[in-house]
């Protein structure tokens, strides 16, 4: 295949890449983004390997490499939990930022495959290149692992902080220019190696400091970071491809973590120097003194919700974690059924990462029409005879309304407390993943409905059938 042939092709997945994410950005194109995607990639592949005509020996290593990867990423689709999604992205950016500086070894110790040079006398552009892609690669590496620990529960959510953190990281910073020059005048093999060693250290250091809470937009932003490390890795290749994947990852990855931030009114600096949020808190919550809650019935929730004229339901992570979407609809269907106007509100951080909930409502069928986003409902609580929090809790919590010395203040919420009744179903009285108490439960017009989602609304819809 020639040259000119191969960037056509290269171009023509870039638009497809394009098209996906457009079709992303909404529930009823998603799947069809997703096909665009699926054939963009397919596009690249095929090209680069009618591009290279590689070996026999080289082609079956390819199919192989082929087959068992994606005999992995097929299984682990299938099984993985929507809850679990964030820490699986950020198993997959670590295996991107490895990708990151295996390729660029390679290139090191076989620079005539990848026409820039023979070792010894690697072009001075691509040392940079293959310097600076496999620095961010390996901080992508272990930054992803870290991530994936905390996400996972393997490794507790709360920020580490060492003493002289920013020093050190400052220290490790500069080390590291001056190891990419050196190693950009000299090609040794020993500086490159150092390279890695220093960019993974840093990679740990910048990530234990985060807390939980602002784990999701750590995540996006590592998807960011790798998308730079396989656009620096395309110029040392000159792979078109790559380069406009790698860019269009990293400049998705930016916006997508500068939207979390504005939905948790946090600056992007303060998530990254780390230290805010931890574990969820106690069940219980610790410091509500001698405060009573009003604890009502899946039969009290059923009468109120049934004579009610209109009910918007709030869903949050407490939903997803009960996969409580499907018998929601029902409930939802049997109040449309009696003459009720039901509605549902997102807020835009619900859940653990964006879109979690209309993914979730999606895949129950809920129409997409009954959906809003908190801009669009928030002025309607006041007007409804009761709001429905299902597993959601810092999204509702009036402190980052009305405490200023509330670490979420500034957030906004959805004015859930505005309703007439406000049915609250979770467990217990723990706090959520912020790790803040709430004190909507101790409201006079708030029934704590405590049980697992699923549960609770499976018996709302036995006793609105009654
Ligand atoms: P929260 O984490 O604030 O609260 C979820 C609640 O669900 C918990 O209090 C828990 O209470 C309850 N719960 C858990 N399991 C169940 C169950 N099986 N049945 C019933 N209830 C259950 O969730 P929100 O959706 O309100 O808020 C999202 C949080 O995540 C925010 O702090 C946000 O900033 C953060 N975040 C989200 C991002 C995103 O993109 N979506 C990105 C970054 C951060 P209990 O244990 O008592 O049952």
């Amino acid at each position: 295949m020639s040259e000119s042939t191969a960037a056509f092709l290269y171009l023509v997945s870039g638009v497809l890449f394009i098209l996906a994410l457009r079709g992303l950005s909404h529930p009823t194109t998603s799947r069809q983004g997703n096909v665009m995607g699926m054939v963009g990639m397919a596009i690249a592949v095929l090209t680069t390997l009618f591009l290279a005509e590689p070996s026999f020996g080289g082609l079956l290593l390819i199919v192989v490499g082929i087959a068992i990867g994606g005999t992995a990423g097929a299984v682990i689709a299938r099984r993985i939990a929507m809850t679990a999604m964030p820490q699986l992205v950020a198993a997959f950016h670590s295996l991107v930022g490895l990708a990151a500086v295996m390729v660029a070894a390679a290139a090191l110790y076989a620079p005539e495959s990848m026409g820039i040079g023979t070792i010894g006398a690697i072009h001075g552009q691509a040392l940079v290149e293959m310097s600076i892609g496999v620095a961010i690669g390996a901080i992508t590496f272990t930054g992803s692992v870290i991530a994936f620990l905390k996400l996972d529960g393997r490794m507790s959510g709360k920020p580490i902080m060492l003493p002289s953190r920013h020093a050190i990281n400052i220290a490790l910073g500069i080390l590291l220019v001056v190891l990419v020059v050196w190693f950009a005048a000299s090609e040794s093999h020993v500086l490159f190696w150092l390279i890695v060693l220093v960019s993974l250290a840093l990679g740990v250091l910048l990530i234990v400091p985060i807390g939980g809470a602002d784990m999701p937009v750590v995540v996006s932003m590592l998807n960011s970071y790798s998308g730079w490390a396989a656009a620096g890795i395309g110029f040392t290749l000159q792979n078109l491809a790559l380069i406009i994947t790698g860019a269009l990852v990293g400049s998705s990855g930016a916006i997508l973590s500068y939207i979390m931030c504005k939905g948790m009114n946090r600056s992007f600096v303060s998530v990254i120097l780390g230290g805010f949020g931890g574990d969820s808190g106690p069940a219980g919550g610790e410091d509500m003194g001698d405060r009573t809650i009003k604890q009502g019935s899946a039969e009290d929730a059923a009468y109120l919700m049934a004579n009610a004229s209109k009910v918007i339901i709030v869903p949050g992570y407490g939903m997803a974690v009960a996969q409580a979407q499907h018998a929601l609809r029902e409930m939802a269907d049997k109040l449309k059924e009696a003459g009720v106007e039901v509605k549902y509100a997102i807020h835009p951080v619900a859940g653990r990462m964006p879109g979690h909930m209309n993914v979730l409502l999606a895949e129950a069928n809920v129409p997409y029409d009954d959906v809003f986003e908190l801009e669009d409902i928030n002025s309607e609580f006041s007007q409804s005879d009761v709001a429905f929090v299902i597993g959601a809790n810092d999204v509702t919590n009036p402190a980052a309304r009305d405490d200023k010395s509330s670490p979420i203040y500034g957030m906004p919420i959805l004015n859930v407390d505005q309703a007439q009744t406000c049915l609250f179903v979770k467990r217990s009285l723990g706090s959520g993943y912020a790790g803040i108490d709430n004190t909507l439960f101790y409201k006079d017009n708030t029934m704590m409905l405590l049980a697992d989602a699923k549960k609770m609304v499976e018996d709302i819809v036995k006793a609105l059938d009654r």
